[in-house]
């Protein structure tokens, strides 16, 4: 499928092909190299808070490592977002570990610091703690990092953050990336920036760090004889595919800017449509709207979602529901889910409008018109 308007689609700075050149000419054409050093640490400096980071072939390959790091093993409980994309959930099915899925706060369309607390309260009277909570930073934006932290600091639960959505986010100040005990990120061909295919783990634990090098490169030993005591994965990113990560990286803030301008033209010209609901930014949050994210109340608005995607669809333009929560796919049949069911309702009514940043203002004007002529 092609279309004329894309949700979120590739979007270079023009920086990337010469270092991509520059990579070829050092013929360091291989899973590491001196570019994938210089990645991890710029973006490392990006973050800031004394974070390091380790490049890897994806945001789920990151999110496998991490799980495993922080001793996420067969039958280990973790808990996590329900609305999220399924390279969030798979990683937990990789280890073994039993899920329990969570519902989102109505205030920020993130997963709920009280339905956590409440169950956290509950299971550390119960003796059943979870090994680890890994909440989503959903379309852009960061949960309520601080009351995920003391949650989970108190009862001694590991904290893994699945930041893949958003890359260059903050939450009161502190970038995405650098909260819990780890988080992942995705450069994906379809995320905020690309490396047309590729993932971060980011900890401020540098051992940890260490650790998911030494996994992600097939466990090897240091002995010239491929000595393994135990086994690993072939994770690392590509020297080539970092090039393209190093060009990204120094456009992310443009990128996090044009994308909130987008944000706000819709929000300006679909904002006071009774029925229209935008995915709300608290105060602690600066998202980087990575998609802006639309509930529409058939009752009150006129049409519903799909009224809405299909007439955008048959202008060539790509919008898609927002993400399936988890507890409803059948792949999970019978998995426990603590919530009220605002994700149900948000996957029902919710819609991603096209957000990428080479989208041109008479573009979304395009976007804007079809939506309003749909809602009569
Ligand atoms: C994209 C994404 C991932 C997986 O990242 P990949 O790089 O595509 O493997 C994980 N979690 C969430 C929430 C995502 O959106």
């Amino acid at each position: 499928m092609s279309f004329r308007i894309w949700l979120s689609r590739p979007h270079m700075g023009g920086e990337e092909r010469d270092l991509v050149g520059e990579v070829f000419d050092s013929n360091f054409v291989a899973p590491v190299g001196p570019m994938l050093n210089r990645f991890e640490e710029e973006f490392a400096a990006y973050l800031g808070e004394g974070v390091r980071c380790a490049a890897v072939s994806s945001g789920t390959a990151a999110l496998h490592l991490a799980l495993r790091l922080k001793g996420v093993e067969r039958g280990s409980a973790v808990w996590t977002t329900s609305m999220t994309f399924a390279g969030g959930a798979f990683p937990l099915i990789y280890q073994g570990a039993e899920p329990t899925f969570f519902d989102l706060s109505s205030n920020s369309w993130t997963m709920d610091p009280d339905l956590l607390e409440e169950e956290l309260e509950k299971a550390a009277k119960a003796g059943t703690l979870p090994k680890a909570v890994v909440p989503t930073d959903l379309y852009g934006q960061s949960v309520d990092l601080d009351r995920f932290e003391a949650a989970c600091t108190r009862h001694g639960v590991a904290l893994i953050l699945d930041s893949a959505e958003s890359a260059g986010a903050e939450y009161n100040g502190r970038k995405a990336g650098t909260g819990g005990d780890a988080s992942i990120l995705s450069f994906n061909g379809n995320k905020i920036i690309t490396t047309s295919g590729g993932g971060m783990l980011v900890s401020r634990d540098h051992d940890l760090i260490d650790r998911a090098k030494f996994l992600a490169t097939q466990a090897r030993e240091p002995e010239p004889h491929y000595e393994h005591l135990t086994y690993g994965y072939n994770y690392r990113l590509s020297n080539v595919s970092a090039a393209i990560g190093v060009g990204q990286l120094h456009v992310l803030d443009a990128r996090v800017a044009r994308r909130r301008e987008i944000n706000a033209r819709y929000r300006a010209a679909l904002g006071t449509v009774d029925g229209i609901t935008f995915m709300p930014e608290p105060n602690w949050s600066h998202s980087t709207c990575w998609l802006t994210a639309v509930a529409f109340d058939p009752e009150r608005c006129g049409a519903d979602r799909e009224a809405i995607r299909l007439t955008l669809l048959e202008h060539e333009i790509e919008a898609r529901p927002l993400w399936k929560p988890m507890h409803m796919q059948k792949l999970f049949e019978g998995t426990r889910y603590v919530g009220r069911g605002l994700d149900e309702q948000l996957f029902a009514q919710g819609l991603c409008l096209p957000s990428g940043s080479d989208m041109t203002d008479e573009e979304q004007d395009e976007v804007i018109g079809i939506i309003r002529d749909t809602l009569g």
